[in-house]
């Protein structure tokens, strides 16, 4: 079985696709990585998605990569003594620590310290997703006075982004600490950090992952496209998480940001996701919209490693419709020959390193001797994640006799993965190279393949070797 796509899918399982049923479909209409999001859920039903997953993987014989998405600092208000209030504009209104007394029409808890030690006076406040506006007029240890700006109706438990502040804040809460020490007993594949203010709060999560999981940092506040180069280099991976990044920065900003992140992204030679609202209107209808048919193609033209979809595959009424859609979106779009020329042209050159001198002769003798699919037997991943990085026009077979690295490497762009065993010498490598070429029907006997691979096999990191050969 073999996706005729280089970008991949992640689909975000909930409610609306949890039955072994529902998360097969998704799959065989193109999910290529699964997303478990801890922001709903509890550890029971993400531990019987991935069970489902993993007997799919079993039964299908293909890597399958699971995500897990850790809620992160989601800041959120108290609740209100008698249900929601209306929030008029020029109104005065107060924030405070004091949890015990539910909110009125003039104040609501906001049980954060964090927030009122980094706010200031000028300072603006954007409650339920930038609904509601406020500025900060006066400002405590314990309390913030605030005029309100843009007014609305305000309920429980509302979300509060500080858009121009950096808050003295870890990217992991209690509950991330538990949900990733559950995730890793469970051996998730990536884990994604939301809210993500500096390339610290990669380090520190990496310093509990320990290699067990890839760790995309999830880009959604102003302070961290400040800090992207350190970002992406620090990370395995990155979400353009355009839902809380369009609250906490205008929404016309988005587009451009996505483009310098995808860029940044490819530069540095990690996985890219470009996310949320990809095909809203499909969590309600059966066909998206032009627009939003558009605004997939466009990340695919900007040469994304993946597209996701949260809500439309989680809890909508057209899941399958949903990942379908968007998997013709990103076929159709890689058909058009203009969608080379933006690759090609978005291409930066390669470091001056071996993997990476390996891959971009990859990409040219593949080119020139026509073969129909490079091959990379990689341990750690690295070697194919280069070849990625190339964007060559055919497909880079990921042979691996790590499993984990196979279904990491389910959300890299043009890679197919596949498990093999371990090889003990080029002969070997060669052979099998070529009959997994035929047998995942990449090619037949007697066309040129190119592959790569690093000697001694035993030793992960040593890209050093490109051999050209025949199919047999
Ligand atoms: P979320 O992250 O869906 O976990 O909020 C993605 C985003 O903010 O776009
Ligand atoms: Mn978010």
């Amino acid at each position: 079985m073999r996706r005729l796509r280089n970008a991949k899918i992640v689909a975000t399982l909930g409610p609306a696709s949890s039955t072994p049923e529902q998360i097969d479909a998704l799959f065989d209409a193109g999910a290529d990585v699964f997303r478990l999001n801890f922001s709903h859920g509890t550890h029971e039903d993400h531990h019987q998605r991935l069970e489902t997953i993993r007997a799919i993987e079993r039964e299908r014989g293909r890597p399958i990569g699971v995500l897990l998405d850790l809620q992160g600092p989601k800041l959120r208000i108290g609740t209100f003594a008698d249900g929601p209030v209306q929030l008029g504009a020029q109104a005065s209104f107060r924030l405070d620590l004091d949890h015990t007394t539910p909110g009125s029409v003039t104040r609501v808890s906001l049980p954060h310290p964090e927030i009122f030690a980094a706010l200031h006076e000028g300072a603006e406040l954007l409650l339920d997703d930038g609904k509601i506006r406020l500025r900060v007029d006066r400002c405590g240890t314990d309390f913030a006075q605030t005029t309100v700006i843009d007014g609305g109706m305000l309920s429980d438990r509302k979300g509060v982004n500080v858009p121009g502040v950096v808050l003295p804040m870890s990217a992991m809460t209690e509950k991330d600490r538990r949900d990733l020490d559950f995730g890793l007993t469970l051996g998730v594949d990536w884990i994604a950090l939301s809210f993500v203010q500096r390339a610290e709060d990669i380090e520190e999560i990496k310093a509990i992952v320990d290699g067990r999981a890839g760790i995309v940092a999830k880009l959604e506040k102003p302070a961290a496209i400040q800090s992207l180069d350190a970002i992406v280099a620090a990370a395995d991976a990155v979400m353009v998480a355009r839902g809380d990044l369009g609250v906490e920065m205008p929404a016309e900003l988005v587009p451009s940001l996505q483009k310098q992140i995808v860029r940044a992204c490819r530069k540095a030679g990690k996985p890219v996701i470009v996310a949320t609202q990809m095909l809203e209107s499909m969590i309600a209808a059966p066909v998206p919209t032009r627009a939003e048919a558009s605004d997939v193609a466009t990340a695919i033209y900007d040469g994304a490693d993946a597209v996701m979809l949260s809500a439309e595959s989680a809890s909508g009424r057209y899941p399958v419709e949903a990942v379908a859609m968007m998997n013709r979106i990103v076929t159709r779009t890689e058909s058009d020959p203009l969608y080379h020329d933006a690759i090609q042209a978005s291409h930066t050159p390669p470091r001056a390193e071996a993997a990476d001198a390996i891959g971009y002769a990859m990409r040219h003798v593949a080119a020139l001797l026509k073969v129909p699919a490079t091959v990379a037997y990689t341990s750690s991943g690295y070697s194919a994640l280069r070849m990625a990085r190339e964007r060559p026009e055919v497909p880079i077979l990921g042979m691996t006799p790590r499993v984990a690295t196979a279904r990491r490497l389910a959300l890299v762009w043009g890679v197919h993965a596949v498990l093999c065993h371990e090889v003990v010498d080029v002969l070997e490598m060669t052979e099998l190279a070529s009959r997994t070429v035929r047998k995942e029907g990449f090619g037949e006997c007697g066309q040129p393949i190119v592959i790569s691979a690093g000697l001694p096999f035993a030793v992960a990191g040593t890209t050093n070797l490109l051999r050209i050969a025949q199919v047999q």
